[in-house]
């Protein structure tokens, strides 16, 4: 069998890579082995501002002019909605931070997003005593059945193996690679923290942080935006919120911890007096890396294999300009940016 690529992992990173193929009409075959969850996990938040210091995330505005359209897209495609659009709610922690919003609101790019007041109106259940700011053009993306709708429908074409790719089993070919009797052309690898188990890219410096959440059930609790306060918490329907998110950079494992959930419910009960329900208990590894900046590239050998990697802690923006980008370079020989690209690492 041959193809023009093999992608390997189905994350958020794969999704967008394998979409940019099927729309460039280009053949593939993706292998997904389910050892990575942090797609699946993900809060799914979507958010141009850094809502510690009221700063613009690094190239937010230009990723989110290709990421709504593209999960809009997703959505026409598979007959479902990902895309939440949600006010968030950053609660307040003194007078001091009320003027730091200010500040920031009136920063050129900020004005699309920040409301310049504080919001002082009272929900019941919650604490702020020095109020809120307000942001909008906001939202969360359900990741979880975006990842299950998107794996389903790969199945439904036959081109998804649900299997773990055997690094040691590659052929590099004068022009791609042969994988157990399979010839792809170029292979982009899409696997996450995975990625430390690739020997072509394991070099690259991942400095992953694990992350868990809590859903809770608060039937008294009755809002429709999202809360950032120690936590964030956030509506997803039936009196469910999720409740995130730790770091951690020492424990490299998936599973849900105690100390995880304690930490989770020590900074919800400063603001939440409203009763809950535990419902659910999750952790994922999240794909950070030393400058906080994607991984993306061509291997320095072999140029059929390319990586797509480095989403950090905010996927859901990224991963559509990254695969963009990348896709452009393999196909269109377009210099990937340079604070993405990974040659900017010497290795
Ligand atoms: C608790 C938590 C909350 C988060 N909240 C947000 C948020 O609100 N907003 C946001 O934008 N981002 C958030 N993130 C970050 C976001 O989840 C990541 O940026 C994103 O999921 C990374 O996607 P990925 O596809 O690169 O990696 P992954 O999701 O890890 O996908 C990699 C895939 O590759 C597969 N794989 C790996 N190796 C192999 C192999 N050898 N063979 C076959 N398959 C393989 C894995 O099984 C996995 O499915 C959060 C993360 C966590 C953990």
């Amino acid at each position: 069998m041959k193809v023009d690529y093999i992608v390997v992992g189905m994350g958020l990173a794969g999704i967008a890579f394998s979409k940019k193929l099927l729309s460039e009409g280009k053949s593939f075959v993706v292998f997904e082995n389910e050892s990575q969850h942090s797609s699946v996990v993900a809060g799914g938040m979507y958010n141009p501002v850094v809502l510690k210091r009221f700063t613009p995330v690094w190239n937010a505005k230009d990723q989110l002019e290709i990421a709504l359209p593209f999960y809009k897209e997703l959505e026409l495609e598979l007959k479902a909605t990902y895309n939440h659009p949600l006010p968030i709610h950053r609660i307040f922690k003194s007078v001091e931070e009320q003027n730091n919003w200010f500040v920031a609101c009136d920063k050129p790019l900020m004005q699309e997003y920040m409301i310049p007041e504080v919001g002082t109106d009272k929900t019941k259940g919650l604490v702020s005593d020095f109020g809120y700011g307000e942001l909008v053009n906001t939202g969360r993306i359900d990741t979880k059945r975006l990842i299950e709708d998107y794996r389903q429908f790969l199945n439904s074409k036959e081109v998804l193996k649900k299997e773990t790719f055997d690094y040691k089993a590659m052929e590099h070919l004068e022009n791609g690679l042969n994988y157990k009797g399979l010839f792809a052309s170029k292979i982009v690898f899409c696997e996450g923290y995975g990625m430390l188990g690739n020997p072509l890219f394991s070099s690259l410096p991942m400095q992953e942080a694990k992350g868990e959440l809590i859903t809770i059930h608060a039937p008294e609790l009755k809002i429709d935006y999202l809360i950032k306060a120690a936590v964030f918490v956030m509506p997803i329907g039936d009196d469910l919120y999720k409740v995130g998110a730790t770091f951690n950079w020492k424990d490299k494992t998936n599973t849900p911890t105690l100390a995880g959930k304690e930490e989770l419910l020590m900074k919800l009960d400063m603001f939440l007096t409203t009763p809950y329900t535990i419902v659910d208990h999750v952790a994922g590894i999240r794909p950070t890396v030393k400058d906080r900046r994607p991984l993306v590239g061509i291997h320095d050998t072999f140029k059929h294999c390319a990586i797509l990697n480095g989403l950090g802690t905010r996927g859901v923006m990224i991963a559509p300009q990254a695969a963009a980008q990348l896709y452009n370079c393999l196909e269109h020989q377009i210099p990937i940016p340079k604070d993405v690209c990974i040659s900017r690492f010497n290795r």
